[in-house]
Order: C-alpha cells, then structure tokens, then sequence
C-alpha cells in the first residue's frame, strides 16, 4: 500500500475513535496528522520508504539499521511484539516530557520531540502537504504539541498519553491497511512467519494500481470527511447558528 494511503488509514482510525477519547478541536486536528504520520511508521524498515526519506540521510540510515534489526522489510516493525515495542517506547518518551515539564532537564524532551519531528513531517511529506516546507511544518507542529503538551493529555480511563495512542493506532491502522494488499503481515513474527491477511486473495489490492488509487483512496477520504463531520460538525454549524444570532444586533449599513 501506497504511503499516502496509509497515512490516511491513521487519520481514519483517530477520527473514528475520537468521540471515544473526548478530543476535540485543535487537539483533535494535531492528532489526526500525528496519527496520520504513524501510519507510515511501520514502513521505517526499508531505507527506500516515504518515511524514511523524511530528513535525507538521517532517516535513511536510521532506516538500515531498523531494517538490519529487525529482520528486514516487513517482518518485525510490521509484528503484533514491533507495535508493542514501539508503543513502550512512545509510552516512555512521554513520562519523561511529563517529567521535564514538572521542572526537569530540558533534555527529557528529547525522545518525544524526535518521535513528534518525525511523525509530523512523514505525515505531511506522505500526503503531499507543503511540498519543501512539509519537514518545516511538521518541525513547527512538534514544538507547538511539545510546548502546548497537547501529547501527554490523557486520552483514555487507563490514563494514556495521546502520544502513546496516536503512534499505536498508527501503527495498527498500517499493519491492517497491509493485511488487504497480497503481502499480508507477519503479525506473530519472529515466533512465526506466516502472513495474516484480512481479505480472501482474489480481492486483496495490488499496491498503486487502479483499485488503490481509484477506490481505497476515495474511500478512506471519503471515511476521514464523515467522521470529522461527526466529531466536529456540530462545534461548526453551533458556530454559524451563533453567527446568525449574533449578527442581526451588529451595526449594519442600514444603522448609519
Ligand atoms: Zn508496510
């Protein structure tokens, strides 16, 4: 599957959830792209990746030694124990911003500010957001979450960071876009090899042809519109109708 179009599964799957997590607003909009960028997350294991490509040659090595580590293209990063890796990691980085923020070294906003830089800009860079200035924005986007600390809000009853719920939903939405193409995912890897798949083969996508960029992607657009309508629809025609009442006590022409 095309990066954008996992990008677009991340952002269909925060969007759908979000009523569940009562984000709203800014705070929605900032996960959706964060959701959206670790969508492509998974695919950090082949050096050739939008998501490696992010930052030139600092991503690309990163990239080779994922791909070293964990045994090559899609095979650990795309395992049921690679999400739970990743989300721990994603999980620590948090505490330790919580911990900067509660008059900590600065440095403990590192690993989070790197996770948040990239997810970001893969994001933007994954859904042709920005063109050049695509890396700038998702830089620009981390500060701002990382200043705001929009990541750590606790999104969930068991108090997880939106950090850590973002990347893992990401991730999950990409393994499962995966699971629809003929590849399928080595979900118990390393214990196992077999690839899991979520469709009967004779309609599994073929990654860029016509289906992919004629129906899965429409589709997901389509899915991410309806479900923002959902979450937000309301706040903006509440908006409008509070406009309308508003204006008739505005000083028109016909005061003057
Ligand atoms: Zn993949």
């Amino acid at each position: 599957m095309l990066g954008r179009d996992h990008a677009l599964s991340g952002a269909l799957a925060f969007t759908a959830v979000a009523p569940l997590l009562h984000v709203t607003g800014a705070r929605l909009a900032a996960a959706v792209v964060l959701t959206a960028g670790a969508g492509v997350l998974p695919d950090i294991d082949e050096p050739g990746s939008t998501i490696a490509r992010t930052f030139g040659f600092l991503t690309g090595a990163f990239a080779w030694i994922v791909h070293k580590i964990s045994g090559g293209h899609r095979k650990g990063t795309h395992s049921l124990l690679g999400v739970a890796l990743v989300a721990a990691a994603s999980l620590g980085a948090a505490s330790w911003q919580a911990g900067a923020r509660a008059s900590g070294p600065w440095w403990h906003l590192v690993p989070a500010g790197l996770i948040l830089g990239l997810l970001f800009s893969a994001a933007f860079r994954a859904l042709n957001i920005g063109g050049h200035h695509g890396d700038a924005f998702g830089l620009a986007l981390a500060a701002l979450m990382i200043w705001k600390g929009w990541d750590l809000d606790l999104v969930t009853p068991r108090h997880v960071p939106m950090l850590a719920v973002c990347v893992t939903l990401g991730m999950l939405a990409h393994l499962a876009g995966d699971m629809c193409t003929h590849d399928g995912c080595p979900l118990l890897y390393p214990l196992s090899r077999y690839e899991f798949g979520l469709l009967p083969a004779p309609v599994r996508i073929t990654t860029s042809k016509v289906a992919e960029h004629w129906i899965v992607t429409p589709l997901l657009i389509a899915g991410i519109a309806w479900f923002l309508w959902r979450d937000a629809g309301s706040a903006l025609t509440a908006h409008v109708h509070l406009a309308g009442r508003l204006s008739p006590s505005l000083p028109g022409p016909s005061c003057r």
